[in-house]
């Protein structure tokens, strides 16, 4: 007979039952990430105590393998978005944050964040990440240069151009290349200790303490080979990520995502999610998850049109790539291709990255279509259709905007091949915690648990519907709702 676990993630450990106090703070933070740094660093500038857990030997987390992209805007626009002539009106960040956040988007959450995203950036300059004064214009997925300001969602695209106002929001950090995240992260972890934090590395969560009125009182660790008791007076605020990296949690919540062989992260085991779960935190948008193939740029790439394993469209392709790959993987098949002629077709590093390959090519489009073996005139009639209305400026099916409207009509023509399950498909989940704008985490009736908050990707935060995500949201959510949470943290009582 196996032992039964003495502590577990999914069941808190009674006070009682606590033999002695190793630590003890007035906020304890766990997870050194985006969100664990932003909630420590505001906890601390308000007076609190804070001890900060990290589970490994540094910070960073998944935020330091990312591009350090921030989404901000509104107030008229960052000083960024002003200089390349963009007005970036609150009411227009606001409604395209509901529409990301789709039909259980959290109006509190996208109200609290538009009207102070403007100042959010202000914050993120004054702790010294440094952003230079530019803009690209043209697709991208993240700058290779140090540049900043990029479109990086479907503000552009239908049916978000109808509802809001589109201005270029995604702020990348001065850093030349891609994966300005470790900068983002080296320069919050070096304010976070100018601060006083207290940080402990290689200590790992295994439960929650909790009193018989269900109030969270601190952690127990496993922290140089033994476990550790921490206490925390006001509150415990989980910042442990999210779960992709946990496969049985995905199979569980999220089994769509499994059709993604790349998940993206570094721990993102569920720890927070299950640790706030114990305690009765609610758990939302289980099923979320962002997903994508970048397969774009060069941008001449959005002129072609996406078919699945029936030959047909089956979205707008100048959505963000996030969005368009989310429709890709809830397609029946594995097998997609993007349709391409002479004057649109550009194979780049982003598409051999993807693993992107030519699966069929012709003079004629019913010559592709025979050599991918769809039923005859199912390919060439999709492909007839869209250019008989490009010819005309529009896409009556699916809205594409016109400057991204050509008829595919110069030979030769090619397929490329997007296999689901052969191409690089990478995933992160979205659904989490259920918290209120102030991070305090809520039951299934909506109410606050004593002492316990929780930010980022443990959280159900602004980016909760894969089919809306954009760049920049992430970090946007976990910096700017960490800081809320470590504020209102810090002068909490049970
Ligand atoms: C390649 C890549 C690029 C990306 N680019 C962007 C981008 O440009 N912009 C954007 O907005 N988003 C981006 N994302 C997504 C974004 O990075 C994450 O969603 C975000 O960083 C999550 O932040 P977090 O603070 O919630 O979690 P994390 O940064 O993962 O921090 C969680 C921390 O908790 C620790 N931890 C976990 N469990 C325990 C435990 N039991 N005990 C102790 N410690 C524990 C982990 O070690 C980790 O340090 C990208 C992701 C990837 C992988």
């Amino acid at each position: 007979m196996t032992e039964p676990l003495r502590y577990s993630q999914s069941r808190p450990a009674a006070l009682t039952q606590v033999p002695r106090w190793d630590y003890e703070a007035d906020i304890i933070v766990l997870g050194f990430g985006a969100a664990g740094a932003c909630t420590a660093l505001e906890a601390a500038r308000a007076g609190a105590r804070v001890l900060l857990v990290e589970s490994a030997a540094g910070s960073g987390g998944t935020s330091a393998l990312s591009g350090g992209e921030i989404y901000l805007g509104g107030g008229g626009g960052t000083p960024i978005q002003r200089a390349a002539g963009f007005e970036d009106a609150t009411e227009d960040l606001y409604r395209y944050l509901l529409m990301v956040g789709g039909p259980n988007a959290d109006a509190a959450k996208a109200r609290r964040y538009a009207d102070g995203s403007l100042a959010h950036f202000e914050w993120l300059s004054a702790q010294g990440i440094e952003y230079k004064n530019s803009y690209i214009a043209e697709r991208c997925i993240e700058p290779s240069t140090d540049d900043c300001l990029i479109w990086s969602g479907s503000e552009e695209a239908w049916p978000f151009v109808a509802q809001a106002k589109p201005a270029p929001r995604g702020h990348c950090p001065k850093f030349l290349g891609m994966g300005g995240g470790r900068y983002v992260m080296d320069v919050l972890t070096r304010r976070v200790v100018e601060a006083g934090v207290q940080v402990l590395y290689n200590a790992r969560a295994l439960a929650l303490v909790t009193d018989g009125a269900r109030d969270v009182h601190g952690l127990v660790l496993r922290s140089e080979g033994a476990e550790r008791f921490a206490r925390a007076r006001r509150a415990v605020v989980l910042c442990a990520g999210g779960f992709v990296m946990n496969r049985d949690m995905v199979r569980q919540h999220a089994p769509f995502l499994l059709r993604s062989q790349f998940p993206l992260g570094t721990v993102d085991d569920g720890s927070g999610i299950l640790l706030g779960a114990s305690a009765g935190g609610a758990m939302m948008n289980m099923s979320e998850g962002f997903v994508t193939i970048p397969w774009y740029p060069p941008g001449s790439m959005v002129k072609g049109i996406f078919v699945n394993d029936r030959g047909q469209r089956f979205i707008n392709e100048d959505c963000y790539h996030g969005r368009v790959s989310n429709y890709i993987l809830r397609q029946g098949g594995d097998r997609i291709w993007l349709l391409q002629d002479h004057a649109t077709f550009a194979m780049g590093e982003m598409q051999t990255l993807a693993k992107m390959e030519i699966g069929a090519a012709g003079e004629t489009w019913e010559e592709v279509e025979r050599e991918l073996q769809l039923p005859e005139d199912s390919l060439a009639a999709t492909v007839r259709l869209y250019n008989h209305y490009a010819a005309q400026g529009t896409d009556p099916l699916f809205h594409k905007a016109a400057k991204w409207l050509k008829p595919l009509n110069e030979p030769p023509y090619v397929a490329i091949d997007c296999r689901i399950d052969h191409c690089f498909y990478a995933s992160f989940t979205l659904g989490g915690l259920d918290s209120l704008p102030t991070g305090e985490v809520v039951d299934a009736d909506r109410q606050p648990i004593g002492g316990l908050f929780a930010a980022g990707r443990t959280t159900c935060g602004l980016p909760r519907w894969g089919e809306g995500y954009s760049s920049g949201l992430s970090l946007a959510d976990a910096t700017f709702f960490g800081r809320e949470a470590g504020r209102r943290a810090a002068t909490s009582s049970r």
